[in-house]
């Protein structure tokens, strides 16, 4: 007799819980449905299947905020000691790439905690919802999920958390790891499994968040061709820590970089990435010229600003946090 599975299924909203008018893929209202009615637009489950289902909220991705994370890493490090043997979360695509990447860094346990989402709603013709969900479900029971970090089921693909991003806004096919593409494959129910992401994870991180309320506020600003340099005062007015969204290879005018120099005596890192989406943003002396600031290397502005924000929680070493940027 084969062994049984169980796996707890958290749904937090987002198009694949969405409805709207039968067929139409646009003008629908997103986290409509319970998770209890989603599974039943699954395919057949085979009886070894134990799923049970936990509503952690019922919202458009964007309304996603640190609270939440910090409550969904603290629930599933909670029922990582039970006998659960996957996770399977349900959220709206547009943040989804950040949610897997703060689980990745926060959550301690090596067993499969598998995102998915949808771009179609429940309700529009060839929703995307029921296969995504159903692959990860069996994605969260497989053996060769373990221990691989936080994961994203999507479009027959399976991405790192660590290096997963909304590539498209529309189209079924829409995440991505930009140059490293993806992990491994779904088919059916089968997983196929070609990469595995180096940098740190999980059980190895060092981030504990189990006393954490909120995050150290960081923000993002972006660099474009005439961009005043009284918005780095307004943000560091605000933040703790920037990220600065850099043309090319993290780059910005000669006047940004004296207010950066400026900022160091204030205390406030500011990490220097990319707009562009691909390649890597590395040490550069023209750039690196004041202590507090570092590249990002190869995070994009919207998860080295999840990296900062959980770096301001363990050190206020410049160095060290640059050390983090290399290692997760
Ligand atoms: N706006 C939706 C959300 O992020 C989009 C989606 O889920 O595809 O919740």
């Amino acid at each position: 007799m084969s062994r049984s599975y169980h796996i707890h299924l958290l749904a937090t909203g987002g198009t694949i819980a969405g409805a709207g008018k039968a067929g139409r893929t646009s003008g629908y209202k997103a986290g409509s449905i319970s998770p209890d009615l989603l599974i039943k637009t699954l395919p057949p489950l085979p009886d070894y299947f134990h799923l049970t289902v936990e509503q952690i909220c019922s919202v458009d991705s964007n309304e996603i905020n640190d609270v939440l994370w910090l409550s969904l890493a603290r629930r599933i490090n909670e029922l990582a000691k039970s006998d659960i043997d996957g996770f399977v979360i349900t959220h709206g695509t547009d943040t989804l790439d950040e949610t897997a990447y703060f689980l990745n860094l926060t959550v301690k346990t090596e067993k499969p905690v598998i995102l998915t989402g949808a771009m179609r709603p429940s309700t529009a013709t060839s929703a995307d919802g029921p296969l995504n969900l159903f692959q990860a479900i069996h994605l969260a029971a497989k053996p060769e999920a373990f221990g691989k970090g936080v994961l994203v089921c999507f479009c027959d693909s399976i991405y790192s958390g660590r290096d997963v991003q909304k590539v498209n806004t529309y189209k079924t096919d829409a995440f991505n790891e930009q140059d490293l593409s993806c992990l491994g494959y779904m088919r059916d129910e089968d997983c196929y499994f070609l990469n595995e992401s180096l940098a740190v994870h999980t059980t190895a991180s060092c981030f504990d968040i189990s006393s954490l309320t909120r995050l150290p506020r960081v923000d993002i600003l972006s660099f474009y061709a005439g961009a005043p340099v009284d918005a780095l005062d307004f943000y560091a007015s605000k933040a703790q820590g920037l990220v600065i969204s850099g043309t090319g290879s993290g780059n910005y005018s000669a006047a940004w970089k004296e207010k950066i120099r400026e900022l160091a005596d204030r205390h406030i890192p500011v990490v220097r990435a990319s707009r562009i989406g691909h390649g890597i943003v590395s040490r550069d002396p023209h750039f690196e010229s004041s202590e507090n600031c570092f590249p990002s290397y190869t995070l994009p502005p919207q998860k080295a600003r999840i990296l900062l924000s959980l770096a301001l929680t363990v050190t206020s070493s410049y160095q060290e946090m640059e050390q983090m940027f290399r290692k997760y």
